[in-house]
């Protein structure tokens, strides 16, 4: 039906090398051209030279998660349309927070379904465009570790000018959307950390045995 001499290009992101080939392999199979990546940090990378149609991208990934990355894309580049992938969620919907206009739960899905998905989004991709630029796109980030003074720390990514810097955690806050400003460029980054992923609380660590008295010690 479409007969445009100019191929459609799609990103591939996944951080599992069988995916991605799985992935190239179906979608050349039937015209497309694909470029893949490794993560989040490689598919931004490679998104200086390329300008996909759609991207594919894991939701689970290390260095970068899905949901960040995804965010920096629809900041970034509102008009290209974006297939969340994951085996996490057993859902046809997309997952909450996650930026994406479709998705495909891997190993349970029909990979037929991801090129229904495709072709689908490629149809309406100039709607999905108008419809990406009325969006205000957070950061989702989980927490990512401590610092030397054993205080909890988030990386995140700027949304204008892509560079990272960390920002201290003092306490859990409700998962809503919070502002900090970029140590670069002074953009308002937006963002949200997803405290199911956290690896610390600093809540819990208050009601320690350290407050303890009448100890041995
Ligand atoms: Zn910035």
């Amino acid at each position: 039906m479409s007969t445009s001499p100019i191929p459609q290009r799609i990103l591939v992101v996944d951080d599992e090398e069988a995916i991605r080939d799985v992935f190239a392999q179906m979608l050349q199979a039937e015209g497309y051209e694909v470029t893949t990546a490794e993560n989040g940090f490689d598919a931004l990378l490679k998104l200086k030279q390329l300008r996909p149609d759609i991207i594919i991208s894991d939701l689970n990934m290390p260095k970068m998660s899905g949901f960040e990355f995804l965010s920096v894309i629809r900041r970034r580049f509102p008009k290209v349309s974006v297939i969340a992938s994951s085996g996490a969620y057993g859902s046809r919907v997309v997952p909450t927070g996650v930026l994406a206009d479709a998705f495909y739960a891997k190993g349970e899905d029909d990979p037929r379904m991801l090129l229904s998905s495709v072709a689908a989004l490629i149809e309406t991709s100039s709607v999905q465009a108008i419809a990406h630029q009325d969006e205000s796109a957070p950061v989702w980030i989980p927490r990512n570790g401590k610092d030397s003074n054993g205080v909890p720390y988030i990386v995140i990514t700027c949304t204008e000018c892509l560079r990272s810097f960390p920002l201290n955690v003092t306490k859990e806050e409700n998962p809503e959307v919070l502002e900090t400003t970029c140590l670069f460029c002074s953009n308002t980054v937006k963002y949200i950390i997803d405290f199911s992923l956290s690896v610390t609380s600093p809540s819990k660590k208050m009601s320690g045995p350290l407050h303890a008295t009448g100890s041995a010690a």
